[in-house]
């Protein structure tokens, strides 16, 4: 009777001390790994060890959430979903080799380039998701919302702290570059932050347009070219070449209804399925 009572209060002290500690994990699995290591007569420390780990893989896994989600990602992408073979242009080594994120440590940048619906953006988040699994910072934008909040944080006086959080990151995606065109202080803010990342944050930017018509986003020539230079300065560059995906899919579609047995199921598809279906291609 008294054991069991001494028993009880020190759980009740562990589970306190553990709290203060801040080790939820090791509090909720010490009594049963306890019961399971006097079972297996485990020693003391193997029981310890296998507490530390527990608690290490959970906090690991609530981190990796965490950078997922402080990403701010559109979608999740998968490279795994990406068929490179509707994208010859785009060679899968190199994509390969950029997920290992070499690339971020040596403060290099990713460009692609290419038409509307050739994979840009699913590349950029795949490249980004495979860094943020690496447990490197991660900030996805639309090159638009961050001009906007660009403007927004200079007329509050807030431009210090956007600046502070964006020099922070490892890895910033700048998605759709020249969709609209920056206004003139809008281009500026952007180009400032492309130049304070320069040989500290690594970039993946995306864009439909081709160097020669940069000016158009940028307004002045000189800034272009300062931009260009700092951007392109170490950096892969990646032609998305051909044409829509989502456009070859859909023609891929209506010519084979005929043939494919379950064609008119198959052309009554949603092309946005494509995503949860891991991008296989019909063809
Ligand atoms: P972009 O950014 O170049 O305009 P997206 O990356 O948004 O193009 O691609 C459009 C859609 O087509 C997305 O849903 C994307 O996942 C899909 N997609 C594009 N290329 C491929 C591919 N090679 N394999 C699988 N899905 C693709
Ligand atoms: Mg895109």
């Amino acid at each position: 009777m008294l054991m069991k009572q001494l028993e009880t209060t020190s759980m009740v002290l562990l589970h306190h001390h553990l709290k203060a500690l801040r080790l939820p994990t090791i509090t909720a699995e010490c009594e049963k790994l306890a019961r399971q290591a006097a079972a297996d007569n485990a020693d003391h420390l193997t029981y310890l060890l296998q507490l530390c780990e527990l608690e290490l893989l959970e906090r690991e896994r609530k981190a990796a959430e965490r950078r997922l989600k402080a990403a701010h990602f559109p979608t999740l992408k998968s490279l795994e979903s990406f068929d490179f073979s509707a994208r010859p242009s785009v060679n899968r080594l190199l994509i390969g080799e950029l997920a290992r994120c070499e690339y971020i440590d040596r403060r290099e940048n990713v460009l692609f380039v290419g038409n509307p619906g050739t994979g840009k953006t699913h590349l950029a988040i795949s490249l980004a998701m495979a860094a943020c699994s690496r447990g490197y910072r991660v900030r996805f934008f639309r090159l638009t919302e961050l001009a906007t909040l660009l403007m927004e944080a200079r007329d509050e006086r807030g431009l210090l702290g956007l600046r502070a959080r964006l020099a922070k990151l490892d890895l910033l995606v700048l998605d759709e570059l020249g969709y609209v065109p920056a206004s003139k202080i809008g281009a500026e803010l952007l180009f400032d932050v492309i130049s304070s990342a320069y040989e500290r944050t690594s970039l993946i930017v995306t864009t439909n347009l081709p160097f020669e018509s940069w000016t158009e986003v940028f307004g002045s020539e000189r800034l272009t070219g300062a931009t260009l230079d700092r951007l392109t300065h170490r950096c892969q560059i990646i032609e998305t070449k051909g044409e829509s995906y989502r456009l070859r899919d859909a023609k891929a579609r209506i010519s084979k209804p005929a043939t494919d047995e379950r064609g008119g199921s198959a052309a009554g598809r949603e092309p946005c399925q494509r995503d949860t279906e891991g991008g296989k291609t019909s063809s």
